[in-house]
């Protein structure tokens, strides 16, 4: 296994001035090679800081990236820093000179010590040749360490990358799926897991969000066909398990997979909603194909609303609140009146922050129209934020919805 680490040098990132793209770049890059990078580091443009951090990379990892730092400018000390460290001298390359001279004269102008500097590299050093720039990059072979030096122009840098990486490092790839969980806590999923957490290849990892949890299986083999296979063995470990909270993998949602479920029977969907102002609906109709069905719905946020397209008595308002198990069930009759669809979700709550309606901020009752006729859940979320409060309801809604259709309901 091949230890990699990422140093970004520059003190404009340390500064919040530019977001280290680099290293998310040579991470991507590295996994398809079965690279495990084990660090991401920042430092900015100081000489013993940076000599500090190549020493300790120097002892931990077999593999270091450094990004930045080679240019023509005063600031620009990666390899100095570098050289001083493996006590090595540097010396001018003649190629990247020439490169440099050349350019230099088509815009006219005479060399100076800061383009020439730039041909500078770590004796002994491979030369990687800058194809969209002037600073070359350096393949450094020391002690068991390995040191690759690129250009902080991410154009340049990925230019390098290109180049180098598909000879120099062979073939494994690392393959990842992340098998994604509704209304199973985080805590309840790694215990039911926690024995396979513990192995290296492949590896499987949690991960929580509001909701819902992930766990990310990767595979490191030669080939991506081989990987996919030892991530299928385990995954079908995992769904014997924990199975009946999945909905799907990597950028699958709720919403996908109930529009799935009800495509599979060819059954059609409303929507009826107050708090989720119309989130629900947004979800259903960001996945592709969802008109095949879901119908649409309305979004009736005001009680008069509430009366007038859902037929919601406003008796019932006044005695029960708005945010009430009587209003859920009154907006999913009248809206199932409304569309003739199979299956229909009806939605009223008190996102907060203060209550308006009476009810407890957190409160929701979700109106659920199946092949069982209607039913209404109540669902609680206290402390939470409203678009916390909005986004889960609007995912336990389908989410139950979801569950019925499962059982053939
Ligand atoms: P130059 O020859 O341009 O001086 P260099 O190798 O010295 O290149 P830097 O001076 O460190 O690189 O950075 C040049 C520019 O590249 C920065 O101003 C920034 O725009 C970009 N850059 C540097 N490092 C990163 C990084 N880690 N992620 C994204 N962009 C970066
Ligand atoms: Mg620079």
């Amino acid at each position: 296994m091949q230890r990699t680490e990422i140093i970004a040098v520059g003190s404009e990132l340390l500064l919040g001035e530019i977001t280290n793209t680099n290293a998310r770049y040579l991470s991507l890059q590295l996994s398809k090679y079965g690279l495990p990078v084990m660090y991401h580091i920042v430092v900015g443009d100081n000489p013993s800081r940076l000599e500090e951090t190549f020493a300790t990379a120097r002892r931990r990892s077999d593999l270091v990236i450094v990004t930045g730092g080679l240019g023509p400018t005063n600031d620009d000390i990666t390899k100095t820093v570098l050289a001083e460290l493996l006590d090595r001298p540097l010396v001018r390359d003649r190629d990247a000179l020439h490169t440099i001279e050349r350019f230099v004269a088509s815009r006219g102008r005479a060399m100076n010590e800061g383009d020439a500097r730039q041909a500078d590299v770590v004796e002994g050093s491979e030369v990687l040749s800058n194809p969209v720039g002037l600073a070359p990059g350096m393949w450094l072979e020391e002690d068991g360490t390995t040191w690759l030096l690129l250009p902080g122009v991410p154009r340049e840098m990925e230019a390098i990358v290109a180049a180098t990486f598909p000879h120099k490092f062979s073939g494994a790839t690392l393959v990842s799926e992340s098998l994604r969980f509704y209304e199973i806590g985080e805590s309840a999923l790694d215990a039911a897991v926690s024995d396979l957490t513990n192995g290296s290849n492949p590896t499987v990892a949690p991960y929580a969000e509001a909701g819902e949890a992930r766990l990310r299986v990767s595979a490191r083999a030669e080939t991506e066909v081989e990987a996919r296979r030892m991530i299928a063995d385990v995954k079908r470990e995992l769904l014997n398990r924990v199975g009946t909270y999945y909905f799907g993998s990597d950028e699958d949602t709720v919403a996908a997979a109930l529009l799935r479920e009800l495509d599979r029977r060819q059954s059609t969907l409303s929507v009826a909603e107050s708090l989720t102002g119309g989130r629900v609906q947004s979800m259903l109709t960001a996945v592709p194909g969802a008109s095949n069905v879901f119908r649409g719905g309305v979004v009736t946020y005001s009680d008069e609303l509430k009366n007038r397209c859902l037929g919601v008595s406003l008796a019932t308002i006044e005695s029960h609140t708005v945010v009430s198990k009587e209003v859920a069930s009154e907006m999913i009759q009248g809206l199932i009146r409304l569309t003739d669809t199979d299956y229909g979700l009806a939605f009223t709550g008190e996102a907060g922050p203060v209550s308006s309606s009476g009810q407890a901020v957190g409160t929701v009752y979700i109106g659920v129209k199946s092949k069982n006729g209607i039913e209404v859940l109540e669902r609680v979320y206290p402390h939470q934020e409203r678009h916390v409060i909005q986004d889960r309801a609007a995912k336990d809604g389908m989410w139950a919805l979801l569950q019925r259709l499962k059982k053939g309901e």
